[in-house]
């Protein structure tokens, strides 16, 4: 049965908007006054309210001014996860480094713990709470990574637990297996571990259908360029590669691009010629503010990267260490500020581009054929949206065609 939705003050399309490099805002085609005609979970047609409303019985008919633009896509999290490092914050803002801290226990090892240590159903109830706030903020597809599993068994068991999540919440969780994230305490070297992953987590991930992702945080401190490189190799037939690049050191760009991933994620260090590699590539590159944020240290250089053509999204990295606020759209209008971008750039960064990254080509925009996720915010004009700096927040979500106010 087809239904109209409308009339809507614009409609960001983010149609016939490129893939890669920069945007200005008079690139967005913007309806305005329009409807979307749903039928399903589809998107069927989009077009000016009153033409539209010939051609529908069925319309569900908006009051006030509102500006309509595709579901936030979150292509980076980490949210199933037990415990609290508000402590380990405060110390690290007091000047303690993360090394020490480390060397004590804490960090992420803290995370390991408290994740080993919490229910099933305490995880799935907290991983549940925290999607249900992120869709309330516009966050329609969010990808979930395991990876703080201590051993073998509680990595498959997150990546279990992400699974059942997907079923229960509304969103589209995708999962995403990151066991390769730190070598855990009980294993003697890299190379061990990196073998029992492949050895007795990969072959679940096909059997249980868990996850088609594969995720590796290549950083000295983590997986070597080397070690990530070998591991990656075993498995980039089979499986989508996204990687945790450049954190701290250069390197990782280059191994995500030869492995043909779908992204590599972070760049905070990245020198001209990785750049270069990047944006002569398919592989989407994924930025990171939250983290930024999260440690005090500087972004990533989003604007040069688009300058230089790369093909970029921005995602929340949501974990407890690094990146606690996990709000998409006020770190998105942070980093639009600092570093000079576009609304056209921000939003495409959140729909399209970042569906890309994550290999969907099925949402992003408010296009016929596409599914019906699409949020509403009550203003008259996009360009608000940013301006509130993320206290403005959707009025109205819908969902594969469903809608939740
Ligand atoms: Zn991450």
């Amino acid at each position: 049965m087809k239904k109209l939705i409308g009339p809507f003050s614009q409609i960001l399309t983010m149609e016939n908007l490129s893939l890669s490099g920069s945007l200005s805002d008079d690139q967005l085609k913007i309806i305005t006054n329009g409807g979307v005609i749903i039928e399903g979970e589809k998107i069927i047609k989009t077009g000016h309210f009153n033409d539209l409303r010939k051609e529908v019985s069925d319309i569900i008919e908006i009051s006030s001014s509102k500006v309509l633009l595709p579901g936030f896509i979150d292509s980076h999290t980490h949210i199933c996860y037990s415990g609290d490092r508000s402590s380990e914050f405060s110390k690290r803002n007091s000047g303690i480094p993360y090394q020490k801290i480390l060397e004590e226990g804490g960090g992420i090892h803290n995370t390991m713990k408290a994740t080993a240590e919490a229910t099933d159903d305490e995880l799935i109830n907290s991983t549940l709470s925290r999607l249900d706030r992120h869709f309330s903020e516009g966050v329609t597809t969010c990808e979930i990574k395991s990876g703080y599993g201590s051993t073998i068994e509680n990595e498959l068991r997150l990546l279990r637990i992400i699974n059942k999540i997907k079923k229960i919440h509304h969103s589209d969780v995708i999962p995403t297996c990151l066991a390769a994230h730190v070598k855990p305490m009980d294993f003697e070297s890299n190379e061990v571990y990196l073998d029992s992953i492949i050895n007795d987590v990969i072959p679940h991930l096909r059997k249980e259908n868990l996850s088609n992702r594969i995720d590796i945080f290549t950083e000295e401190k983590a997986f070597s360029v080397d070690e990530s490189t070998r591991y990656l190799n075993k498995l980039s037939k089979m499986f989508d590669i996204t990687v945790h690049a450049n954190q701290f050191s250069s390197g990782a760009v280059k191994v995500g691009v030869d492995v043909g991933a779908r992204s590599v994620d972070h760049l905070e260090i990245i020198n001209d010629e990785e750049i270069e590699y990047l944006s002569r590539s398919d592989t989407s590159g994924v930025i990171l503010p939250g983290c930024s944020i999260g440690l005090g240290l500087p972004f990533a250089p989003i604007r040069k990267l688009l300058d230089n053509n790369c093909k970029i999204s921005i995602a929340t990295d949501w974990n407890p260490g690094s990146a606690p606020m996990g709000d998409l759209l006020t770190q998105c209008s942070m980093l639009s500020s600092f570093e000079k971008l576009s609304s056209a750039e921000i939003f495409s960064s959140i729909t399209f581009r970042a569906a890309y990254s994550l290999g969907l080509s099925d949402r992003g925009k408010i296009s016929p054929g596409m599914i019906a996720d699409f949020i509403t915010f009550d203003s008259s004009d996009y360009r608000e949206i940013l301006y509130n700096q993320g206290k403005m927040k959707p009025s109205l979500k819908c969902k594969r065609g469903k809608i939740y106010n």
